[in-house]
């Protein structure tokens, strides 16, 4: 058995109930997850027919991972939207937002 890298405390063991949800849609798929820290790892040859799943379902979505600097205004700090995702989106620029943090580097905004 591996031990898990993410706690280095429990142990890895091969489950196959793993849920991933994607845009809604609910997968099932094999891995493995620590003892200790409950941590999930999907096996990646389940992966790929999640993703491909994922694509018919049209919840997968083309990787849209863009760089774009911070700015300052008077208000406060400013990210403007790459017009891909907006276009992607179809945002009109007047949608409520939810914005969440995630760990030390990581802002999800979700569209409600
Ligand atoms: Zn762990």
């Amino acid at each position: 058995m591996k031990n898990c890298p993410v706690c280095e405390k429990g142990k890895l063991v091969e489950v196959d109930d793993i849920t991933s949800n994607l845009d809604g849609y609910i997968f099932v798929v094999k891995g493995e997850r620590c003892t200790h820290c409950r941590e999930e790892y999907i096996n990646e040859k389940e992966l790929q027919p999640m993703i491909s799943v994922a694509q018919k379902l049209g919840v997968w979505g083309q990787p849209l991972k863009l760089h774009r600097k911070l700015s300052r205004s008077a208000r406060g700090t400013v990210l403007r939207i790459p017009t891909d995702i907006e276009k992607d989106l179809h945002l009109k620029g007047n949608e409520q937002v939810t914005i969440a943090k995630q760990g030390n580097n990581r802002i999800v905004i979700e569209i409600e």
